[in-house]
């Protein structure tokens, strides 16, 4: 099944607007096994969406449409659709009780131009919308089927997981299979490079992608057969030669960031944490309590950005930033340490760096220095983080989870 996304609205042409609904829509049209053969972005205008709608239903079986559900002059999806395959709109009664509910709740009265919403192409289902006003719709015409979604994110992801990705699923028949093989560690070249020396010449129906990502290199295999339990095969065959030459570097065999891994892997194990962070300011522990469960592993930080905050509330000796510097293996270690005593935790991690732009300490931006007490052991590792302030901080927190992932699983091989 091939599938069109387009997204609607001035905003989004513009650039005032990141068009999300198109990332989100087709990574879970992906997973559906729906092959997405474009994107395209238009204004509110009349002449553009109607050519729009006539390239995407020639190119497509599904249309996938955001924006323009809403009640004002410029949110004309609906009626420019139906006009462009030449379905007249018809009145739905049961848009007309949503909206007066809705409405009604809000405290809020109907206005004329809420009628409008109330009409819908004819032989389309209404798709509810719980988060809002504007109805969803879902068209099959001519053995082609449209979705047109309400614009603002959050009530599209609502209302296409719970009432259009269920009829979608029912006709799409995947046939392809995916797995994902989440590394640390290895920069993206390398671990391309071994990828290539490891798998045969020809790989037929097999094809591996690698991404950057915070957490670090993220390999994407997907396997075409003839069927799903062929393609589920494919995966297989290949598997042994992927993990032979970078199973020290995954972490997980599925979309998941580090942080969620080593979360999930203290948790289970009973394992907690306590944090110093100096560059990070916090980060690690925010990324740790993302995940549901924390709690019962995150004993507690100190944001030790100052040198006073890590003499005075941590416990660094004065005389370890003199002979060392803020920024060095020493502090880290001591950090570390001091952490996991003061919260009794049974990991201490540390981040002292130099997030950047300019050098610090005649240290250069993006030179990293993280702490890990484990195990009645204190170590330090020295990393080089290039890229902006942001880039810096959030990899530099995500290294942190590594570190941890990695003292918790070493001696254990690889999980998948
Ligand atoms: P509403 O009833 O809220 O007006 P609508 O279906 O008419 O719904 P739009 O008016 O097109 O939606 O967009 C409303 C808001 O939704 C936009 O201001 C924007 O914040 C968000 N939005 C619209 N399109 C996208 C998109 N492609 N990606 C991300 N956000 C979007
Ligand atoms: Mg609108």
């Amino acid at each position: 099944m091939k599938a069109v996304i387009l997204a609607i609205g001035d905003e989004v042409l513009c650039g005032d607007v990141i068009n999300t609904n198109a990332a989100y829509l087709s990574a879970v049209l992906d997973t559906a096994g729906v092959e997405v053969i474009y994107h395209k972005t238009v204004g509110d205008d009349e002449e553009a969406m109607r050519e729009s709608f006539l390239d995407a239903f020639n190119a497509a079986d599904l249309i996938v449409a955001s924006g323009g559900l809403g009640p004002t002059k410029d949110d004309m999806t609906k009626t420019v659709l139906a006009a462009s395959l030449g379905i007249p709109m018809v009145y739905d009664e049961s848009i007309n009780e949503h909206i007066g509910q809705i409405m009604g709740r809000a405290n809020m009265p109907i206005t004329p131009n809420n009628q409008t919403q109330c009409y819908i192409p004819q032989g389309s289902v209404p798709l509810d919308n719980p988060l809002g006003t504007a109805p969803g719709v879902f068209l099959e015409h001519k053995g082609k089927t449209v979705v047109m979604l309400p614009g603002p994110p959050r009530e599209l992801t609502a209302m296409f997981e719970n009432f259009a990705l269920p009829k979608i699923q029912s006709k799409a028949k995947k046939s392809f299979a995916e797995k994902y093989y989440m590394t640390s560690g290895i920069g993206e070249s390398m671990l391309e490079q071994s990828l290539r020396d490891a798998l045969p010449k020809e790989t037929p129906g097999y094809r591996i992608n690698t991404y950057i990502s915070t957490s670090g290199v993220r390999i994407k295999a997907v396997a075409n057969g003839v069927s799903l339990e062929e393609s589920a095969a494919i995966l297989d065959r290949y598997e042994p030669a992927v993990l032979n030459a970078i199973g020290p570097y995954v972490y997980a065999a599925e979309k998941l960031e580090i942080w969620e891994a080593t979360a999930k892997l203290l948790i289970e194990r009973h394992v907690t944490v306590a944090s110093a962070e100096s560059f990070t300011a916090g980060l690690f522990a925010e990324m740790l309590a993302r995940t549901p469960g924390a709690s019962l592993v995150l004993k507690g930080g100190i944001v030790s950005y100052s040198n006073e905050a890590k003499i005075q509330a941590l416990g660094v000796r004065e005389a370890t930033i003199a002979k060392y510097g803020a920024v060095s293996a020493e502090t880290a270690a001591e950090m570390a340490r001091r952490a996991s005593e003061l919260f009794g935790a049974d990991i201490g991690i540390s981040f002292t760096g130099v997030a950047g732009p300019g050098p610090s300490e005649g240290k250069e931006a993006g030179t990293c220095f993280i702490g890990l007490s484990y195990a009645g052991e204190v170590s330090a590792y020295e990393q080089t983080i290039h890229g902006d302030r942001d880039r810096v901080r959030t990899r530099g927190a995500a290294a942190g989870f590594a570190r941890i992932y990695k003292a918790l699983t070493s001696n254990q091989g690889v999980k998948p």
